[in-house]
Formats: structure tokens, C-alpha cells, sequence
């Protein structure tokens, strides 16, 4: 039996059903995330767009797109970021603290060139993303 997940906002009135497993958990360092979440860095895990569903609370949703490249989705009761979509290579990132019951773990860093704050952890950190994902795939020394 495929494992389901439920990613929800603060108030829990806009939630996503997630099934399966991510294609990979990271932390994000983008200065977009950044400016969105108001946070230096946030935990995400990039899943197949067709893995993630919105079930509850879509008419609350709230999109917002600095770039065609990030589809940002909060929810307009409370404010709370819920995930990002990425059209151009198919894959959804849902931040993991707001998926109930999900154990994080961090496989990479992303875009750590734009970091605001060090993390020495010994994972691979990338100044953009991995090529497989569009990225340049250069790594940043820690
Ligand atoms: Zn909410
Ligand atoms: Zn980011």
C-alpha cells in the first residue's frame, strides 16, 4: 500500500495529501524562500507534482509567483506557507515542518551561495541546485 501523508497550513484550513515518498529532502537557502517564509533557511522535500493533491481549503489559497519558475501557496486565513510548485521540471516542494508525522532528513543543501547563515554538517552543498534538476551542480566548500 502506497504511505499517504497530510501537509497542512498553521490553522489547518488548506491541507495536501502527499503519497509515496519525496525525490529528495534538502534545505533551501534561496534568498525567494527567504523573503517568502521570513525565515534563513527552511527545510524542504521536492516530491513528483503528481504525488501532491490539495485536498481541503483550496478557495483560501493565496498563489504567489516572484519568478514563472516557483508557484508559492500559502493560505490566506493564517498566513501559513503551505508549497511550491515547479512546472518546469515537474516537482512540488511541500516544507517538511508542515507535514505531519514526516521524518526529515536532509540528503543536500540548495543554492547555499545565496546562505545568510553557515550549516557545517558534512552534506553536499550546492551554490545553485544539481544538474538533474536544472541546477549548475557546483558544490560550495562548507
Ligand atoms: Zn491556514
Ligand atoms: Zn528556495
Amino acid at each position: 500500500m502506497t504511505k499517504t501523508f497530510t501537509a497542512r497550513c498553521a490553522c489547518g484550513a488548506v491541507e495536501a495529501e502527499l503519497s509515496g515518498a519525496p525525490l529528495a529532502q534538502m534545505y533551501c537557502h534561496c534568498t525567494d524562500c527567504r523573503a517568502w517564509l521570513n525565515a534563513p533557511v527552511h527545510a524542504a522535500t521536492g516530491w513528483p507534482a503528481a504525488q501532491v493533491r490539495l485536498t481541503k481549503g483550496a478557495d483560501d489559497v493565496i498563489a504567489y509567483k516572484r519568478t514563472e519558475k516557483s508557484h508559492r501557496k500559502s493560505c490566506g486565513r493564517c498566513g501559513g506557507a503551505v508549497l511550491v510548485e515547479h512546472p518546469e521540471i515537474g516537482v512540488t516542494d511541500v516544507l517538511a515542518s508542515n507535514i505531519e508525522g514526516f521524518r526529515f532528513a536532509p540528503e543536500m543543501h540548495v543554492y547555499y551561495a545565496e546562505r545568510m547563515i553557515n550549516m557545517k554538517d558534512g552534506l553536499p552543498k550546492f551554490a545553485s541546485m544539481p544538474e538533474a534538476v536544472g541546477g549548475d551542480g557546483k558544490l560550495v566548500a562548507e
